[in-house]
């Protein structure tokens, strides 16, 4: 479940890891000079710190003191009305602020500017943190975006959850060292949870609060419907719920037999007519049904085609309004990606949908799907199918990706 995109999400950082790295001991600024990428400010400030060797010594010793410096520097260069000259310029190259220092020495810009230096390596030191820059990573997110896609994630679910990642990581000081990584999954979660946010739905809740509570399921053939229908008829059962189905495909063969097997199995009631009937008055009875014995529940089926087309939604507005259900759950396979994007936002034109079941996400190795019906639809998945048994249903939040992804 998910083995894609957790793999990428790892690949992405521990990539990051490996090349925003600073010396996490204070001990061999050389060594963080080795890395690909350093942050600018501290590659200078070791450059400088080895030419002034004394200033390095003593900021490690009183890292406060160099707060304070670093406060008095900003102010002398405000005073001289200077830029910054961008602290990356190569060595021996002219800055072009050069000229923009009346008055001063070079030698006392160059006191300056390693104060400077120093100060901003000390304080990496001292707090533990590098500042990311987009330049640094901005491949690693592209990177990132690529496999998103690859891992089934819509492309503008994809974009949001890599704007997400950068407005949370890119400017700001972040642990270094081994919590480089923790600070990079922390990201991560955040955007995928921010991605994820949907409305809430209580199921539970409002099963108790009504009677008989009436749930449609739409959705295409095949998805994991009746299957899905049985599941949470079981679910409602261990809950000592009492529960009528109504076979509302009547278009479909087998499928009037299927539910039914299904109720006997689960012990619950099956209202059914022959098939062809108009699945609204199927849908009728069964309400009926329910009232007449105090049921709590009442799960109606719908037919789906593969396609969805004008009769199929007139026949399951006649239901809505002659059900009057309190929830519509869309019922789609998690591997089916784009397509099922497509159907899910038809419908919910079509017909209004409350919320989701999404199915066959034991046999879903990447993922993207669920997400991307989130943050499109802006509707919450309730549960996800998680294999053929009738347990094999969970109710899901975010988390339940979230937490297999990272
Ligand atoms: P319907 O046409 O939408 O009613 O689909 P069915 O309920 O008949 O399901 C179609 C197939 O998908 C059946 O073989 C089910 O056993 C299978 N199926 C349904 N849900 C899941 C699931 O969560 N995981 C797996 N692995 N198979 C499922």
């Amino acid at each position: 479940m998910f083995e894609f995109l957790k793999k990428k999400i790892s690949d992405f950082t521990e990539k990051i890891t490996g090349t925003v790295k600073k010396p996490a001991d204070g001990s061999s600024p050389e060594k963080a000079n080795s890395e690909v990428k350093m942050q600018p400010e501290i590659a200078q400030a070791d450059k400088d710190k080895i030419e002034a060797p004394e200033e390095a010594a003593a900021g490690n010793a009183v890292g406060e003191k160099f707060f304070a410096e670093e406060a008095l520097y900003d102010e002398a260069m405000q005073e001289k009305e200077i830029l910054h000259e961008p602290l990356g310029t190569p060595a021996g190259a002219k800055p072009d602020n050069e000229n923009k220092l009346p008055g001063m020495k070079g030698q006392e810009k160059r006191a300056l500017k390693a104060k400077a230096g120093i100060t901003e390596a000390v304080k990496g030191l001292v707090l533990g943190k590098v500042r990311v820059r987009e330049e640094d990573v901005s491949e690693f997110f592209y990177e990132l975006e690529l496999a998103l896609l690859e891992g089934d994630v819509e492309q503008e679910t994809a974009g949001n959850i890599v704007s997400e990642m950068k407005a949370g990581i890119i400017g700001k000081e972040i642990p270094a060292g081994g919590n480089l990584g923790e600070a990079l999954k922390k990201e991560i979660r955040s955007a995928l949870a921010k991605t994820m946010e949907t409305g809430s739905i209580d199921l539970w809740g409002m099963i108790e609060a009504r009677k008989p509570f009436v749930i449609l399921f739409l959705g295409p053939n095949g998805a994991g419907k009746t299957t899905s229908i049985a599941k949470i008829a079981y679910a409602l059962r261990q809950r000592g719920k009492d529960v009528v189905l109504a076979a509302g495909d009547t278009f479909r063969a087998a499928s009037i037999e299927q539910l039914g097997e299904h109720a006997n199995r689960i012990g619950v009631k099956l209202i059914k007519q022959a098939y062809g009937a108009d699945p609204a008055a199927v849908a009728f009875d069964a309400i009926a049904a329910a009232k007449a014995k105090n049921a709590d529940v009442v799960l109606i089926d719908s037919a789906g085609r593969q396609e969805t087309n004008k009769n199929l939604m007139q026949e399951l507005r006649k239901i809505e309004r002659v059900a009057k259900p309190d929830l519509k759950i869309y019922v789609g396979e998690s591997y089916s990606g784009q397509s099922l994007l497509g159907m899910a936002e038809e419908f919910d034109r079509e017909i209004g949908i409350d919320a989701f079941v999404l199915t066959k996400i034991d046999a879903d190795a990447k993922g993207g799907t669920a997400i991307s019906l989130l943050y499109k639809l802006k509707k919450p998945i309730l549960f996800v199918g998680v294999g053929q048994e009738y347990k094999d249903l969970a109710e899901f939040s975010p988390e339940f990706i979230i937490d297999r992804i990272i």
